[in-house]
């Protein structure tokens, strides 16, 4: 009885490693096509996320960083500037309530810019 235990762990570890290895049967050609397929893909959604995050590529820009032309992404940002020494003034003499009404840091409109080549990000 034991043996048939044996023998069945022993079946069925085989078919497990077999299934490890079997996987992929796609013929080297096919492979190469669809490894082109997925750098592409990536390629798009690489390409979508730098615009999502730093805007589209401005042609005639010259990155001040590495002095290239055309690798300078730009996209408007809202950046908060820290906090403002005047509300904070304005806070305490008016016992907070202003703090309610406005918060403590400055909300700036900014163009933020990035460069493909060197990878430098700034904003101006
Ligand atoms: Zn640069």
């Amino acid at each position: 009885m034991s043996d048939f235990v044996l023998f069945l762990v022993f079946v069925s570890a085989c078919v497990f490693i077999c299934c490890l290895f079997k996987s992929d049967k796609r013929t080297p050609e096919q492979k190469r096509i669809d490894d082109a397929a997925d750098a592409a893909k990536n390629a798009e959604i690489n390409r979508k996320l730098l615009i999502d995050t730093y805007g589209n590529l401005n042609p005639v820009m010259i990155c001040p960083h590495c002095r290239e032309k055309g690798h300078t992404r730009t996209k408007e940002v809202k950046r908060k500037k820290g906090v403002s020494g005047a509300k904070v003034t304005g806070a305490i003499l008016t016992f907070g309530v202003s703090m309610l009404a406005t918060g403590l840091s400055r909300k700036e409109g900014l163009t933020q810019a990035h460069c493909d080549n060197c990878g430098a990000t700034w904003d101006f």
